[in-house]
Formats: C-alpha cells, structure tokens, sequence
C-alpha cells in the first residue's frame, strides 16, 4: 500500500507517520528526515538542501525525485510506504506518479491532515525534536534526553518564528494545489481532522485508510 500524506507543517504528520507505519508495517518515508541525514552527514545533497531548508523554502523537486527514486526502487518499500511530507509540489505529485506508473504500482490513497493555523504555530514554536532519531516532543527544553534513543534534544532552525510563517506561506502557495491536483486525477485526498489527541487522529486515518 503507498500513502501519500499531506498538509501543513504541524499538522502531526511526522507522528501519523510512525503510527501507521507500525499498524501496517510498511516504513515512512520523510523527506524531511533523509534531508537533515544528509545534512548531518555533510553530503552534496545535504549541501545543496541546507540553505532551501533553513529559510523553510522547499528543496528543487528534482532533489526530491532523485530520494524518492532511490527509496522506491529500494527493497525496503516492496510492500509499500507512508510518503510523509515526500509530495509537496504539483511536479513533484506528477513526478512521483510517472515513477510508480513505469514499474506498474500507484499512489493507494492520499489522506490530507487537516488544522488551523494558530494551533499550528503554537505546535511548532512549543517543538523540540531528537537530534539523532527526530523524534518530536512538545514542551521540553533543548538540550534533555531523547527517551526514545537517548540523544540530545534540540530546537529546528526551520521552527523559528520567521521560517514558520515562511514555510507555511510555502504550504499555501505550492502544496495546497498537490490536493487539486489530486482530486483532477480522481485520488481525491480524504481529510482528516487534526486538531485531536495523537491516538484519535490515528484512528481517523486507519479508518479513511479501510477499504470501501
Ligand atoms: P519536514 O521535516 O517535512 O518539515 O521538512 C523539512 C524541510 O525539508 C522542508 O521545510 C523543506 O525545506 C525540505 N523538504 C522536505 N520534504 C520536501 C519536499 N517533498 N519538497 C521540497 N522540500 C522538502
């Protein structure tokens, strides 16, 4: 099954994520994640993505084509994948479909998380995530312990004030059209009421993810 999930920065994405990957026991796939390992690791792609991703500007979609090639054609994705944050732009959708279309798999559903954005900016500018695992947390300080593996919390650059409100600016101009373009190929995404605790939005997306 390939599960495109979109909306905005904050919406919980990241964390949907890795609940559906574990229910379905397929893996997420971030961009945002290969993107800061690649950073980490001081590679050319991570080089050229630094500045786009400080700013919170989008990476070129041919980045983007290039990570989505390389984990789709991986064996690890086989059964399947949680696209998460991975569609952004319309080219990027139209890129991702021609990719799957040539080795005869396609997009199963595309589910939209959906919130305001007062509880976004308050979600964002409250977040400090793992350094190494990303995990993201809500209400501790930078520098604690990630209970997940231990690592050192830290603040995203990309979640400073000014690159929020550029990333959602972002989000309106380049992303919102992905759902249009969606619903003129008859993958109408399904929305998802975010503003929830974790587990009920979990159990609004397996619940849009049933057959019909
Ligand atoms: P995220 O962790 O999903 O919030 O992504 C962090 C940053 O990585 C974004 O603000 C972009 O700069 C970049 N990025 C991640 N995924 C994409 C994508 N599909 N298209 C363009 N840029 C991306």
């Amino acid at each position: 099954m390939i599960i495109v999930l979109l909306g905005p920065p904050g919406a919980g994405k990241g964390t949907q994520a890795d609940k559906l990957a574990a229910r379905l026991g397929i893996p997420k796939i971030a961009t945002g994640d290969v993107l800061r390992a690649a950073l980490r690791d001081g590679t050319p792609r991570g080089r050229e993505a630094k500045a786009f991703m400080d700013r919170g500007d989008l990476v070129p979609d041919s980045v983007i084509l290039a990570i989505l090639q390389d984990v789709m054609s991986s064996p690890a994705t086989e059964k399947g994948a949680i696209l998460d944050g991975a569609v952004r732009t319309v080219p990027q959708a139209q890129g991702v479909g021609i990719m799957l279309a040539e080795v005869g798999r396609r997009i199963d559903k595309v589910l939209l998380f959906d919130i305001g954005d007062r509880k976004l900016i308050s979600r964002l500018s409250g977040r400090t995530v793992c350094g190494q695992c990303q995990t993201p947390y809500k209400d501790r300080e930078p520098g604690s312990k990630c209970e997940k593996c231990g690592g050192s919390l830290m603040r995203r650059q990309d979640d400073e004030p000014d690159a929020v409100r550029n990333r959602l600016d972002v989000y309106r101009a380049q992303t919102e059209p992905v759902v249009e373009y969606y619903k003129g190929i008859e993958m109408e995404p399904v929305k998802i009421d975010a503003d929830a605790d974790v587990d009920e939005v979990t159990a609004r997306a397996l619940k849009a993810l049933e057959p019909e």
